[in-house]
């Protein structure tokens, strides 16, 4: 095929890497069926020096099965759809060549390329992870301190708990909870007629249960502590917040991409965390529910009761034991069970 002098010809014409503008452009172009994409008007189609630092602009397929002459094999007739476009520092210029040929004939410029690439890649979604949430980080630091606060209240509670039923309970409270319900055991007498006509009189037994007890995962035997997680969210977030001038867009640019890095990381962190910890707290205060706390201690209380309990909660104090009579106290945090604070909405 013919090529054009001016396609042959060097074009210096990026000192630096090119910017995503010109990046757009070239794209644009190879998404244009009507053209070959190597005919890019910056396109320098030459051949590559071995030890040449280079960058990746971008890849491409050539849409439509058109296929580009190579500068390092083929260079003047069409050789290949999948290609590589390179800015090549020395020279100043964009040089358009086939992938494969690229992967086998430089491999070490290959391997720095892909190194640089990913490495581009990776701080640009770091940068998009923080632009898009830190404006947004003192809002999710005072949501998760305040959580945090109120599961320290549960956490207590929960220990205290323990300790409590351990004095008239042989195993754990988790267990008087069968499948999350409570039991009791109804007799029943079932009038019937015999053979001879008479009516008679037996019993049977019938298991019946409550409605289901929320907040099981309170005392669920496995259940960890929430506030020392949400102390470590609220230690990512205030680095986070120490080296962004208090979570300002403009401090991010300055930060080296491995510090961006690293504070996309921690904000991630922390908001899962705090996701999760809103949830778990959201799940576990529903125990302390008062119509939940009623539906304990009406089914504890009943004679046919399976096992007996009885629970009140009031005055800033929690009772538990098998009767009211035997119940221990629990003094509670002031503001155990409120509502977690709501996190703000971040991608
Ligand atoms: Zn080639």
């Amino acid at each position: 095929m013919d090529i054009p002098p001016e396609v042959t010809a060097l074009k210096p014409l990026w000192p630096t890497k090119p910017t995503d503008a010109i990046r757009e452009e070239i794209l644009a172009w190879i998404r244009d069926k009507a053209k070959l994409p190597f005919m890019w008007r910056g396109n320098t189609h030459i051949e590559l020096q071995a030890g040449s630092e280079v960058e990746f602009v971008c890849t491409f397929d050539s849409p439509g099965g058109r296929v580009n002459p190579c500068p390092l094999c083929t260079s003047t007739s069409p050789k290949y759809g999948g290609g590589v476009v390179l800015w090549v520092a020395s020279l100043s210029a964009i040089v358009f060549i086939g992938e494969d040929c690229f992967k086998s004939k430089f491999p070490d410029e290959y391997r720095r390329a892909v190194k640089k690439l990913n490495a581009e890649n990776t701080d640009r979604a770091d940068k998009e992870v923080l632009l898009a949430s830190i404006g947004s980080v003192p809002d999710l630091l005072a949501a998760v301190q305040q959580n945090r606060a109120l599961a320290q209240g549960l956490d207590d509670f929960r220990r205290e708990l323990r300790r409590a039923c351990a004095g008239f309970m042989p195993g754990e409270l988790i267990e008087l909870f069968p499948e999350g319900r409570m039991r009791a055991t109804v007799m029943r007498e079932v009038h019937y007629q015999d053979g001879n006509g008479e009516t008679k009189v037996r019993t049977s037994y019938e298991t019946v249960e409550s409605a289901p007890i929320q907040g099981l995962e309170l005392i669920a035997r496995k259940a960890a502590p929430i506030a020392p997680e949400l102390a470590k969210a609220v230690k990512l977030l205030e680095q986070v917040l120490a080296e962004t001038d208090n979570g300002k867009v403009e401090a991010l640019a300055a930060l080296t991409p491995a510090k961006r890095h690293e504070l996309a990381r921690a904000l991630q962190k922390a908001r899962s965390i705090a996701v999760r910890g809103a949830a778990d707290l959201l799940k576990r205060s529903g125990f302390l529910d008062e119509a939940n706390l009623a539906t304990i201690r009406n089914w504890g209380a009943r004679d046919d009761a399976d096992k007996p309990l009885y629970v009140r909660r009031g005055g800033g104090r929690f009772n538990i034991g098998k009767t009211q009579a035997l119940a221990r106290v629990i003094q509670l945090a002031q503001d155990i069970g409120l509502q977690p604070a709501s996190l703000p909405a971040m991608r």
